[in-house]
């Protein structure tokens, strides 16, 4: 997780793994142990080299021991769906949201075909719309108010019903279906592949991104379950993709290349959490240009001089 600078459904609320690593100790090319920080809880002293390793995909060196900022655990946690004429609506919901300070613990989006998979699969009887999955956490009142809140946002963009509860076996029941839905995906289309894609946009260019994705996934005839961390501006596209069907293979890849040109062209990234690994490396310079991509090679050569860490990924 912290080599891909993974994140979750937490982490509108928490941050990714570059918030929550403190300290690394990482055992570099050359052999020796590295230390990038001290446990004190801000420094201005030198770079930043935790935040370099978070995220390198294991191109650096290796990480052999973490330091991790821990958060209590809430008082009091509610869980809420909520459906929503289009995932416009869906989207900007949620935008407004987190605009007005309403400090969401987990925002997920599901777009109709995702909410007819995760029916199937876990046994749920949500409406075939596009549904947000929402968990407030606080105090008693703190959670009740935020709920709320949300409510009344949710019916401003059309929201037909807004369910929470306090239940921790119904919140569980939620949460479940939700890290169960790569499975979910996995079982709807019989021969299928499942190829994941993610992009992650300003969270004010999200409902216009995935809505171009919705509408690409469509003209070019595929089957692709739509998933977000929409507080986050990041969004999972999940491609059925049928192997023996080279045509099919072809449009596939001509969809994850045009995604990632569009998110970048929003001032987003190509990649919000699955990194870039070898797929994605072309699309560094466009999404950083030639200078910031020269300092990144200058690293890699004085970091790995013999290109023994990962060679061939990230750049
Ligand atoms: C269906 C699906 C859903 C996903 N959903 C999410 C999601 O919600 N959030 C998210 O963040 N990501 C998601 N991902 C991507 C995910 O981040 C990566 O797949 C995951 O982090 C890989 O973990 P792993 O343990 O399999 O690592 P590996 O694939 O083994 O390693 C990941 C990278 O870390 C490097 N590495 C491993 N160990 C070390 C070490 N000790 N030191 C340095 N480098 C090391 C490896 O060389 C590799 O480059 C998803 C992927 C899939 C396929």
């Amino acid at each position: 997780m912290a080599s891909t600078g993974a994140s979750g459904t937490t982490t509108v609320r928490y941050g990714t793994m570059k918030d929550n690593v403190l300290s690394l100790k990482v055992v570099l090319p050359n052999g020796e142990l590295m230390t990038t920080a001290r446990r004190a809880r801000k420094t201005s002293a030198g770079y930043d080299l935790t935040r370099l390793i978070v995220g390198a995909e294991g191109t650096l060196g290796v990480i052999t021991e973490l330091t991790l900022k821990l958060h209590g655990i809430p008082e009091a946690m509610s869980a809420a769906v909520c459906r929503f004429p289009s995932v416009d609506e869906a989207c900007r919901a949620a935008i407004t949201a987190i605009q007005s300070g309403i400090p969401i613990a987990r925002v997920e989006l599901l777009d109709e075909m995702q909410v007819r998979v995760s029916n199937a699969y876990s046994k749920l009887n949500l409406p075939e719309q596009p549904m947000l999955f929402l968990e407030f956490h606080g105090s008693e009142t703190g959670v009740a108010e935020q709920a709320t809140r949300f409510g009344e946002i949710a019916t401003e963009f059309g929201s037909g019903g807004f369910e929470w509860t306090r239940a921790p076996e119904d919140r569980t029941r939620l949460w479940q279906a939700r890290h169960d839905m790569f499975w979910a995906i996995t079982s709807y289309r019989a021969g299928a592949k499942v190829v994941v894609t993610d992009v992650c946009v300003p969270i004010s260019r999200l409902a216009e991104c995935v809505n171009a994705a919705k509408q690409e996934i469509e003209r070019a005839g595929l089957i692709a379950p739509i998933v977000g961390h929409v507080g986050d501006g990041n969004f999972h596209a999940s491609l059925m993709v049928m192997m023996d069907d080279l045509d099919e293979i072809a449009r596939a890849k001509a969809f994850i290349e045009r995604l990632a040109e569009l998110a970048i062209a929003l001032d987003g990234t190509c990649t919000g959490e699955h990194g870039i690994g070898e797929g994605k490396k072309h699309f560094l310079v466009p999404e950083f240009g030639e200078a910031a991509v020269g300092v990144m090679r200058t690293l890699k050569r004085s970091f790995d001089p013999d290109d023994i860490m990962n060679p061939g990924k990230v750049i």
